[in-house]
């Protein structure tokens, strides 16, 4: 039985790429230094899955930057700012479009589906001549090739492509990307043909967008384009879906077309197996079954893939099945062989990308009656560890969690009078000025974090100097004259993993990276057993701020749904009670600030959005849990207790509902890079009874935003919502920022708030 592998992780066990990245782009290094780091690691990745016994290893999973960018480069879909004038695509243009160069913006980064990956969004218009630039694809399956290993070239499928792509500046509004098909197609045919030519007997072509909710003309745009792909004869063609189930629809349109085999995801799809069963496949078609996990950490249920995959098989036809990851793995960490942080028990529940690619192999070959016995009852021992470890389960936290159903967790007051009972103490100038938490992180602080850790320095050390820190953010602000402060996070290295370290079922690796975009990667937090507070995690540091000054000190937490959404989150229960345990959580740290006295506290959710499930039938379930599992955080205090949240993000037009649900006393939010869209909820006439501030300065960008267009901002504000609600602050915190930017911008920010007072 066959056995495949969606896509690999780029970075390497130890960020390998990474570091050839940035030193290239720093000028330490040269291309051919990072051309050979980029070269050893796909050699060691093929001959890794090679000796692992995987039968189909994808190549042109590699990239620089990204899989999409690449797939530009294929096509030649350079934008004309970039002064490309034909031929290979160099590093030179490539990393212009990814990056921006000296004159030159680089182009738009955005999330791919409901990951953590961020690909480059395609720039297209009617005058878009594609042609064949990059033939990258074809160069990887050649150097595989001549270590012996034949693979199967992976490409970013031509409707999903152009379907993630937008209309550049010149194309009329709602330019339909999709009217590009018959022009790129030739495209892809030649990189196909080539690629036959070399001797692939298989490519790959990734059309996750099939999992979305779809019109019948992008239904009829694959029947289209796989009907002209299919005119390269000699070459079997599978076409990969992945991140949820597939909807019937899609599945009868995989069915028809006519390529040799699809594969779906049977790990996030939990439907897709019994549309499977009911629809049979046609003859000689291939299903590619996903059901080793490239979201996540955990080692597999093999025993339970072993009986998936043998049922597909009674279904289907023995030979007409294939042992697959549900996705690429480039979504998981890489190799658990470097661990140091984790123990041998938590490790024995964790498969990483290469423990992965044993564990599609051993499915296989167990399907087809040659089980490595010792293999499959560790595996076994392991699940049931897990399954019953004191260190994963914690009957009271499920007792608690099980109560909360049944419960609205709503404050018994209305927003609206709440605020005014707030205003009795808090006393704020109308149009009130606060930023939304952390302020510039020196190196000097990182240094100080660090040495705590490696015990280098004393624990009364870090005390004073995290104090020091403490005192000068709030003099600054006090002279600044903003009125209500934040302590300036100086604690904290990453506002999930600081909780994450603080509370019961978390725990962290060393090397778990995963590629954010480029070569930034993100290391989460892995959630595995229930979760509790052995004590107050924030209230030391806020207190200490608090006696430092006469203002009002927000108190500053991550919400439950981020805390969630940025963590590896454990698969034996559904997210939403991992997300109610967590809830409860930092619902004991509100209720211990508000008792230290601080009456203003901020949850982030800032990661609330970026949850929302693919299908919109999927939306309002979640939306639901996660406004239920906020609210349950701030359900228990005072009326005089005003709660704030922060989210960075400006589309939320089609949650603003649930929002409002959340039933916060103020909320902070990201508009400066799109105020137009957040007015036009309001100009809707949503009501909107809460404080609300929408940044008025982008800290993405060290530019100091002059005084009038901050107030700009504001007035426009202003003419759909009521100035009693209406705050004035930056869009996100500030620790990426310098000194140097911050105290002019928060100058000119403040000035904007007195302007504008004295207008009202
Ligand atoms: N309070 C956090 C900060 O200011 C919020 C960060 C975020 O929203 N991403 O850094
Ligand atoms: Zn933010």
């Amino acid at each position: 039985m066959a056995s495949h592998v969606v896509g690999y992780p780029r970075m390497g066990p130890k960020r390998e790429l990474k570091f050839a990245l940035e030193s290239m782009w720093d000028g330490k290094t040269q291309a051919a230094d990072l051309e050979q780091v980029a070269k050893d690691l796909r050699a060691s990745i093929w001959k890794q899955m090679s000796e692992a016994g995987v039968s189909m290893i994808p190549s042109n999973t590699f990239s620089y930057y990204d899989q999409v960018l690449d797939t530009t480069a294929m096509v030649g879909a350079v934008p004309s700012r970039y002064e490309w004038t034909g031929g290979e695509i160099g590093h030179d243009v490539y990393f212009s479009m990814a990056r921006g160069n000296k004159t030159k913006p680089a182009m738009e980064m955005t999330k791919w589906f409901d990951t953590n990956y961020h690909y480059i969004v395609p720039e297209l218009s009617g005058e878009t001549k594609f042609v064949y630039s990059s033939r990258k694809a074809v160069s990887e399956y050649n150097e595989a090739k001549a270590l012996g290993i034949d693979t199967v070239p992976v490409l970013v499928g031509p409707v999903t492509y152009l379907l993630l792509s937008k209309g550049d500046k010149s194309a009329p509004k709602g330019f339909n990307t999709l009217s590009l098909l018959d022009a790129i197609l030739p495209v892809y045919k030649e990189a196909i043909t080539e690629l036959k030519g070399a001797g692939a007997s298989w490519i790959q072509l990734d059309e996750p967008k099939l999992v979305m909710d779809l019109e019948s003309a992008q239904y009829e745009a694959f029947k289209k384009a796989y009907a002209v792909l299919s005119e390269v004869s000699g070459v079997k063609l599978l076409v990969e879906t992945y991140f949820t189930d597939l909807p019937v629809e899609a599945y009868k349109t995989l069915c028809d077309l006519p390529i040799a085999g699809f594969g779906v995801d049977l790990v996030r799809g939990s439907k897709t197996l019994a549309v499977i069963k009911e629809h049979a496949l046609p003859t000689g078609k291939t299903l590619f079954a996903g059901v080793v996990d490239g979201r996540n950490i955990w080692a597999n249920d093999l025993a339970a893939s072993v009986n998936t995959v043998k049922e597909l098989q009674a279904s289907l036809g023995k030979d007409n099945v294939v042992v697959s990851t549900s996705c690429s793995l480039l979504h998981s960490a890489v190799d658990l062989k470097n661990e140091t942080k984790l123990d041998n028990e938590l490790k024995s529940w964790m498969a990483f990308a290469a423990q992965k690619l044993v564990e599609v192999v051993a499915i296989a070959n167990a399907v087809s009656g040659n089980k490595d016995e010792e293999y499959f009852a560790a595996n076994a021992a392991a699940q049931a560890s897990r399954r019953n470890s004191p260190r994963v389960h914690n009957k009271a936290v499920k007792e608690l969690a099980a109560g909360l159903a049944g419960s609205e967790h709503r404050r018994a007051t209305p927003v609206s009078t709440r605020l005014e009972e707030q205003q009795k103490y808090l006393n704020l100038p109308i149009l009130p000025t606060t930023t939304i938490g952390s302020f510039p992180q020196t190196p000097e602080l990182r240094r100080v974090r660090r040495e705590v850790k490696s015990k280098k320095i004393s624990e009364e050390d870090y005390d004073k100097a995290i104090k020091a820190e403490i005192d000068s953010v709030v003099k600054l602000q006090e002279e600044l004259d903003i009125d209500v402060l934040v302590h300036g996070e100086p604690e904290r290295n990453d506002m999930v993993e600081y909780f994450g370290e603080q509370l019961d079922g978390f725990c962290f690796s060393a090397n778990g990276w995963v590629q954010s975009y480029g070569s930034r990667c993100v290391k989460p937090p892995i959630i595995f057993g229930d979760v509790s507070r052995p004590k107050a995690m924030t209230v030391y540091w806020s207190s200490y701020a608090q006696s430092v000054t006469k203002r009002p000190m927000k108190g500053m937490l991550t919400g439950p749904v981020t805390i969630l959404n940025w963590s590896f989150v454990r698969n034996d229960q559904p997210r939403s009670e991992t997300c109610y345990q967590i809830s409860l959580a930092i619902k004991d740290e509100v209720e211990d600030l508000e008792k230290a006295n601080i009456t203003v506290i901020q949850i982030d959710e800032a990661a609330l959005r970026e949850g929302l499930p693919l299908r919109k039938s999927e939306h309002a379930d979640y939306l639901r849990w996660a406004v239920h599992g906020f609210r349950i955080t701030t359900c228990g205090v005072k009326d005089t207790t005003q709660i704030h949240t922060h989210m960075c993000y400006s589309n939320f037009n089609d949650i603003i509902h649930s929002i409002i649900d959340m039933d916060a006393d103020v909320i902070t939010i990201e508009n400066s890079r799109s105020d137009e869209k957040l007015l036009s909820v309001f100009r809707e006439g949503v009501h909107y009874g809460a404080g609300i501030g929408p940044g008025v300065y982008d800290i993405h960008s060290p530019r100091i935003p002059p005084t009038e267009e901050m107030a700009d901002r504001a007035r426009k504000m202003l003419a759909v919502l009521e100035s009693k609600v209406l705050w004035i602050n930056p869009d996100c915190g500030l620790k990426t920022r310098k000194y140097g930017e911050v105290v002019p911008a928060l100058t000119n920010m403040v000035n904007a708030a007195k302007q504008l007072r004295a207008e009202l």
